[in-house]
């Protein structure tokens, strides 16, 4: 029997990628974002392979959070994603959401294989070259200037748009919406994002859709032929969805920034979305991302996982999305001039950039295809937490002792 490899290495960084303009989000009604922020983490095993991921942050908010996962993670064998997954579920019973973490295993199990994470998940082996992709806006703008940013887009070769919607009438939504319809055509894909999922009110109050607002917004885009309406209501408004999706003719779309599969499981028996948009890095990682695929295919639903964090995020997701036979589009996060792929993708060594035919190139090389510029990591980044063998032991030591830590180890070692 083979040796498994284990975890020997486990680094975090903050990365902090000052933003050249800046940019203002619509999920976060108000908010000047200068910086595209987030955790790094890079795993390596004993034989040599490196594993990534990140997760989305506000600030340098995970300081503390190598002490904690540290332990649990340092020596797993990183092919046995079911352990990892127990042992990220018992992380997180202190509050943590860590399912951020959990493509990084699978990034060393592709590269052990020899396979982009993407045949890892599909039902039968197949090349995926490329994939179509959206271009999905951040911001709310004066219509003037969403056309002209939206003829540019058209010209760089997207097929498909997606608009932020937070007037505080139904009226300047579906104003914008069918202005933005006249200028491209009925050939162009138009998809709606009410951001109504998970409201942050920090500095604006933005409006508060209830069924009402939402039945009424969709019945406008029926008529505007929008190809989907996303989050038109709070994400744990399941009754409100599932009734919404009953009388809507219109597609609607949801579950980015669910918790985990306990979750979705219940927005996918309620039949709240016809479309389902779970991250990898916060839904309960690739795994969970594969199950609800698996359930969409089944049910005969959408799926199109929503990738705005950054770079890295955006590959996890695409490893995940080029996996559906079904496909649609991609959101592809673009609002020039702050949220371009300098800033959204400046730690990897190539930005992804999107082609002519609007598509972006799904990586063929082993793992999750992120390629880490470390120049650019060393720019942006700083290492926070290192853990390694001996590292372990002696943080041990100190805090309970020589005989516990020796007894743990042999405990830990016999399983
Ligand atoms: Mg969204």
């Amino acid at each position: 029997m083979p040796t498994r490899s284990k975890i020997q290495k486990i680094e975090l960084f903050h990365v902090d990628i000052p933003l050249k303009k800046p940019f203002y989000p619509s999920w976060i009604s108000g908010y000047p974002q200068l910086h595209n922020r987030f955790t790094l983490i890079r795993l390596t095993t004993d034989d040599g392979i490196v594993g990534v991921s990140a997760g989305a942050a506000f600030e340098t908010e995970r300081e503390g959070l190598g002490e904690l996962i540290g332990p649990y993670l340092f020596g797993l064998d990183p092919t046995d994603i079911g352990v990892i997954n127990q042992r990220l579920k018992e992380i997180s019973y202190l509050g943590w959401r860590n399912s951020w973490i959990e493509p990084a295993f699978w990034d060393i199990r592709g590269k052990m294989e020899g396979k982009p994470v993407y045949k890892l998940l599909q039902q039968k082996e197949e090349d995926v070259k490329e994939v179509r992709v959206y271009c999905s806006t951040g911001e709310i703008q004066p219509a003037e200037k969403r056309l002209e940013c939206i003829d540019k887009i058209r010209g760089m070769g997207f097929k498909a748009v997606k608009l932020r919607v937070r007037s505080p009438t139904i009226k300047e939504d579906v104003d914008l919406v069918s202005r933005v319809r006249e200028r491209v055509g009925e050939d162009f894909g138009i998809m709606v994002d009410a951001n109504q999922g998970w409201r942050v009110t920090i500095i604006d109050e933005p409006p508060l859709w209830d069924l009402d607002r939402a039945t009424s917004f969709a019945r406008e885009c029926e008529k505007l032929g929008v190809l989907w309406l996303e989050e038109p209501l709070d994400m744990y408004s399941y009754d409100e969805l599932s009734a919404l999706r009953e009388v809507a003719k219109t597609p609607i779309a949801g579950g980015e920034l669910s918790a985990g599969w306990h979750e979705l499981k219940i927005m996918i028996e309620k039949g709240c979305y016809d479309i389902y948009q779970p991250d990898a890095t916060f839904a309960g990682g690739i795994s969970t991302s594969r199950r609800v695929m698996e359930e969409c295919l089944g049910r005969d639903l959408g799926f199109s996982p929503h990738t705005w964090t950054n770079g890295i995020g955006f590959l996890v997701n695409l490893q995940v999305y080029a996996a559906f036979p079904r496909k649609t589009y991609l959101e592809y996060p673009y609002e020039p001039p702050g949220w371009i792929p300098l800033s959204r993708d400046a730690i990897l060594k190539n930005p992804i950039e999107v082609s002519s035919r609007g598509t972006v190139p799904v990586p063929d090389t082993p793992g999750l295809g992120i390629e880490i510029d470390e120049r650019a990591l060393r720019k942006y980044g700083k290492r926070f937490y290192l853990l390694t063998q001996l590292r372990l032991a002696l943080q041990s030591i100190r805090r309970m002792g020589l005989k516990t830590t020796l007894e743990i180890a042999r405990k830990k070692g016999v399983r």
